[in-house]
């Protein structure tokens, strides 16, 4: 059984309150990982401790030349440890390790990019309306931020965060899930190595109430930068309203995968594999509604059902395992429910519908691959986030049909079209309203590609050049050169 540290201030400490809660392998169902609990106390000292390097460090003395530098250190370190990272990983919230290895070798990008960004970023002089002054801005760093993630990509979805944030000179508290912790403490080991000051990356594990609540509350955390789901994401925001504090939420999804009949079939069927098997479809990007034109829906759905019946449900480890167990035990009854839900509403099971109970299954928390048709856009499985391996079939007849069903969610995350015909791929680009549409292709990412929600998804992008802007703050600075002071009373 291994035993985690927090790592606050670059040390490696134990909880305040002297105590530890379980983490379990959702393959075996066994704990193999005791995880701090923190709660309030080690939360300060945290935030304390990344306040104190923002403002009085070396961290704050450093040229962005040098951050950039140091990122691409980390990220070489990164390179070095993938492998263990992504086993880690995968013992935590039990996806492929062929997904988790995939990820954890491109992470080092994100730190290259965002290291070569760090020294890019230009104020202006302004061109200005009154004679006598100069005026420039400059960009500095929010404050302190606050990076809340959620359990089923956890090193990735938190190298979009640091990655920019630390590029833009701020410092950095994490909270990652309590179901998927170790993989960040980890992390946290290799920033010390790569040189970085004490208290520019701190992380505080636990429960959202325990520690959640006063991070996003605590008076020095000036950005809370959040990934997870709506609900979560609805409340944090409030909180952080009331503060007056900046947030970035990137929330769930419920994207359609929408196949023309004039489409490559046979790419489509694989798009749609990708788009809710493949991570077990616990991915915010899943596509759990397949719109299919009402011209090829049969046929369509039994090549779907060729390629999907073989997939094989096993030991996230094993090089030929596809689909794997979900990460929780709550999760895993969840996507249960629905499944029951869908049933409850009408919906046909075609493939799967039950737990997963094959010979390399083990004692984990599987659910096969499951697909239902006959699914309308008004039932609860076409409109609420599953974030499990089931597949809602919807058929349309024409382009107007495939974007209202499309659009009819409160979600925005992303949607993807198959089409031979270029010109209706971008006539759906333009009307489809999703923060990312993929045109025959699905779960493309890259730390060069603006991501985020429309609607109910989220607020804010992660990834691309803009993305530092999201932990920078505009500074104008006025110079009299030469104005003359006139009436005090009235605005110059
Ligand atoms: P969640 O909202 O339950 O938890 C996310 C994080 O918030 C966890 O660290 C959790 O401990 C913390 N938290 C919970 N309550 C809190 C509180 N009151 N205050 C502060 N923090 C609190 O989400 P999850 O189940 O871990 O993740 C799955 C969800 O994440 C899905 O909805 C999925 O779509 C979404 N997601 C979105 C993206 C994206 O980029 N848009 C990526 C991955 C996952």
């Amino acid at each position: 059984m291994q035993r985690y540290s927090l790592r606050i201030n670059g040390q490696a400490c134990a909880p305040q309150g002297g105590a530890w809660f379980a983490s379990q392998n959702p393959y075996t169902g066994e704990t193999w990982a005791e995880i701090p609990r923190g709660d309030a106390r080690d939360v300060d000292a945290a935030v304390q401790a990344a306040h104190a390097a923002l403002t009085t460090g070396p961290w704050a003395e450093l040229t962005a030349t040098q951050r950039g530098a140091l990122l691409r250190t980390l990220g070489d370190l990164i390179a070095r440890d993938a492998a263990k990272l992504a086993a880690t990983e995968v013992r935590d919230n039990g996806k492929l390790f062929a997904e988790m290895s995939a990820q954890l070798n491109y992470l080092p990008q994100w730190f290259y990019y965002y290291g070569g960004l760090a020294d890019k970023v230009q104020g202006s002089t302004l061109p200005l309306d009154k004679k006598g002054y100069f005026a420039f801005t400059r960009n500095e760093p929010v404050g302190v931020v606050a990076a809340i993630t959620p359990w089923n990509s956890p090193l990735l979805l938190l190298a979009w965060k640091i990655a920019p944030a630390l590029a833009a000179g701020c410092t950095v508290v994490v909270k990652p899930s309590e179901f998927t912790s170790a993989s960040t403490l980890e992390l946290a080991e290799l920033f010390e190595e790569a040189g970085f000051p004490p208290g520019v990356f701190n992380v505080v594990t636990g429960f959202g109430q325990e520690v959640g609540t006063p991070l996003v509350e605590h008076p020095l955390v000036s950005k809370i930068s959040f990934t997870g789901s709506d609900a979560t994401g609805r409340l944090i925001n409030e909180q952080a309203a009331r503060l007056l504090k900046h947030t970035a939420m990137e929330l769930g999804g419920k994207s359609p995968n929408i196949v023309f009949a004039d489409a490559d079939l046979d790419q489509a069927v694989f798009g749609a594999i990708s788009g809710i098997f493949a991570a077990t479809g616990q991915t915010c990007i899943a596509g759990s509604r397949l719109l299919v034109q009402d011209s090829i829906h049969d046929a369509f759905v039994e090549k779907l059902l060729a390629v999907a019946r073989s997939a094989r449900m096993g030991d996230p480890m094993h090089p030929d395992t596809q689909v794997g167990p979900i990460t929780t035990e709550p999760q895993y009854r969840k996507v249960l429910d629905y499944i029951a839900i869908a049933r409850s509403e009408g919906a046909t099971a075609v493939l799967g519908g039950a737990k997963g109970e094959a010979p390399g299954c083990g004692k984990g928390w599987f659910v096969q691959p499951t697909i239902f048709t006959g699914v309308r856009n008004d039932m609860r499985i076409a409109q609420e986030e599953v974030f499990g391996p089931v597949l809602s079939v919807i058929r349309f007849q024409d382009e107007a049909d495939a974007l209202r069903i499309a659009n009819g969610v409160r979600f925005g995350l992303a949607a993807a079209v198959w089409t031979g015909d270029i010109a209706r791929a971008l006539r759906m680009s333009e009307r489809l309203q999703a923060g990312t549409v993929w045109i025959n292709t699905y779960r493309a990412v890259s730390f060069m590609a603006p991501f985020g929600g429309y609607k109910d998804s989220g607020l804010g992008r992660e990834n691309g050049s803009d993305a530092i802007r999201e932990y920078l703050q505009t500074k104008t600075v006025w110079i009299n050169s030469g104005a003359v002071t006139g009436n005090p009373f009235v605005l110059r």
